[in-house]
């Protein structure tokens, strides 16, 4: 049965098929639906190939990626409903669990916008405990190879993400940073843009400030920030479910080697990235997604080495029909072939692939089932590359992600929405706590509210990095590491100021909360009203 799904994806062109959101969608509700592999392939031929690529596929820009979108369905894959659970229900027994400590401030998730918060908590006095899941800090931009920071800088070359940022950044040591350098911000001299576009570095023909970095020194450098701020760390700990009381959430509990233990806190700040302790604490969530971006695709990140980037990128440059022939080649014999991306070395790179489309992040036979396809993937693609392409032909496989690739999940119902109607239009939040770089020159810098890191209905907590409450299309760009230090720094300063003054987050004071942020370096747009009141 495999074989026939497999003919039935060459023959439909599903490659193309499943890089269509909608099609996506329907993906999934087949896994779903259907009992039995022949059911799927029944359903699946009723479908039909399109034979085209997803719809808006320039969307992708937002990552800086200049291909259309392109994904693999797995054909080893056994529809949902035939793994779904027989056995019924277990009545799991109620029991007491040690709390392992108190704190004031417990930031649940140490990626990007958690090792903010918590960094940014702690440098206010608090009393900051961080737990992570995994052994090290980063989250996606170190576990997940995703080591590549999108555009810090607006259309003029301004640098418009700041604070924590520049605090990460500038610890990490030269050899570890690679990107153009200050005054080439902003250039749109085109032989500047025609070295750094192809290096992921010059994007809508501006050098932006968006460089790659060195996961482990990122990891390192994590922790020194965290440590010198006075923050507590526990890794190896996986948050399970909500401590929530009268409406507030009043820590976790998480599993590790110790066993199942509370943390009891006064303001829990999420950065899970899936939202997950708002949702283990019944807080009101969105999952849609926008047709054309790649947030439904799932994949495992690998990093190529022994490589000769440069050789491969003037290659490119100078014999395209050789090239274009490659890339052709190798979308005949992978079903796609994905391109690499430059590393912090000319001797390293990174494949942000294969994009496999109509998986769900939150779905455990789902994460496997990416997990070993794209390996499979993987061994191919260093194969063909070794075998074709000019600079690969001592390529060795450095590492593979420990962190599987996921865009999104669950967003936030947030107090405010922060929509794209709103930055295509200028609008500038009174509650503004950041400001993101805006998608292309036809808008302007991005302002975002601090209504979008608190639940409508929960106290206790703030949301902050790719989960905040927003829609679709500002997800496509407001999951970018660099936004998320921006929102989890606010949500690490806001969780501080509500602990200080004994308040719910919601009823922080958010002139104190802009001006604290701009202690500490954060960009803003413009003094709130009531501020620049006070100061006359
Ligand atoms: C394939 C891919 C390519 C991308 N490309 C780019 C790019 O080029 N540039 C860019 O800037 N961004 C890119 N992104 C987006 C970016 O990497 C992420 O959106 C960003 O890292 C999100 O940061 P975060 O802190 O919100 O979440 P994460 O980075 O996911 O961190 C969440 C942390 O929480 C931990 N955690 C989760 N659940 C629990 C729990 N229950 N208990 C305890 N700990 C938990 C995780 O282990 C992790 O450390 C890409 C993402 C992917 C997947």
């Amino acid at each position: 049965m495999p074989d026939t799904l497999l003919a039935l994806h060459r023959q439909a062109n599903w490659n193309d098929y499943f890089a269509n959101p909608q099609t996506c969608q329907a993906m999934l509700h087949i896994k779903r639906r259907c009992t039995s592999t022949r059911a799927a392939v029944l359903e699946l031929a009723s479908m039909g190939g399109s034979g085209q690529s997803g719809d808006g596929a320039d969307k992708r820009w937002y990552e800086g990626e200049a291909a259309p979108p392109s994904g693999w369905f797995s054909p080893r894959r056994t529809p949902r409903a035939a793994r779904d659970p027989h056995g019924g229900t277990y009545a799991e027994p109620s029991r007491e669990v040690p709390v392992h400590l108190e704190t004031d401030v417990l930031v649940v998730g140490g990626g990007p916008s958690g090792c903010a918060a918590a960094t940014a908590a702690a440098r206010l006095g608090a009393d900051v405990t961080l737990v992570e899941r995994y052994g090290h800090l980063g989250g996606l931009a170190t576990g997940g190879l995703v080591f590549w920071i999108d555009r810090m800088t607006d259309w003029e070359g301004r640098q418009v993400i700041t604070g924590y940022a520049d605090d990460v950044l500038g610890r990490l040591p030269e050899e570890a940073v690679y990107g153009p350098a200050p005054e080439l911000w902003g250039s749109t001299d085109p032989e500047q843009v025609v070295f750094w576009r192809p290096r992921q570095k010059a994007f809508r023909g501006t050098v932006t400030w968006s460089p790659t970095v060195d996961p482990e020194w990122l990891k390192m450098v994590s922790v020194d920030l965290l440590e010198e701020a006075g923050a507590g760390i526990v890794l190896h700990s996986w948050a399970v479910d909500a401590i929530v009381e009268d409406g507030a959430v009043r820590g976790i509990v998480f599993e590790s080697k110790q066993g199942r233990r509370a943390i009891l806190a006064r303001v829990v700040v999420d950065a899970t990235g899936d939202l997950d302790v708002c949702a283990l604490a019944g807080a009101r969530y969105e999952s849609d997604t926008d047709a054309g971006d790649v947030s439904h695709c799932l994949n495992v990140v690998w990093c190529f080495a022994g490589i000769d980037l440069a050789r491969w990128l003037t290659y490119a440059r100078e014999s395209p029909d050789e090239y274009r022939e490659i890339l052709r080649r190798g979308a005949e014999e992978l079903g796609h072939l994905e391109l690499p991306a430059a590393g912090w070395r000319n001797d390293v790179c990174v494949f942000m692939g294969p994009r496999l489309s109509g998986f769900d992040g939150l779905d455990v036979d789902d994460l496997t089932a990416v997990e070993i396809e794209s390996r499979r993937r993987m061994a191919d693609h260093l194969r063909f590359y070794r075998e074709h392409a000019p600079g690969f032909e001592s390529a060795w496989i450095m590492t593979t992600a420990s962190q599987t690739g996921i865009r999104h999940t669950r967003r936030l119902t947030g107090v405010r929405k922060l929509a794209s109607e709103d930055w295509k239009a200028g609008v500038r939040f009174d509650d503004e706590i950041g400001v993101s770089p805006s998608p292309s020159q036809k808008f302007e810098t991005v302002s975002v509210p601090y209504g979008s890191l608190l639940p409508v209905e929960l106290d206790g907590i703030l949301a902050s990095g790719r989960h905040i409450a927003c829609d679709p299309s500002t997800q496509s760009f407001m999951r970018e590491i660099p936004q998320c230090w921006v929102t989890g720094q606010a949500a690490g300063v806001a969780a501080a100021l509500a602990v200080a003054s004994d308040q719910a987050p919601r009823e922080v004071d958010v002139d104190r909360l802009r001006a604290e942020l701009r202690r500490q370096n954060v960009f803003l747009h413009v003094e709130a009203a009531s501020e620049a009141a006070r100061a006359s």
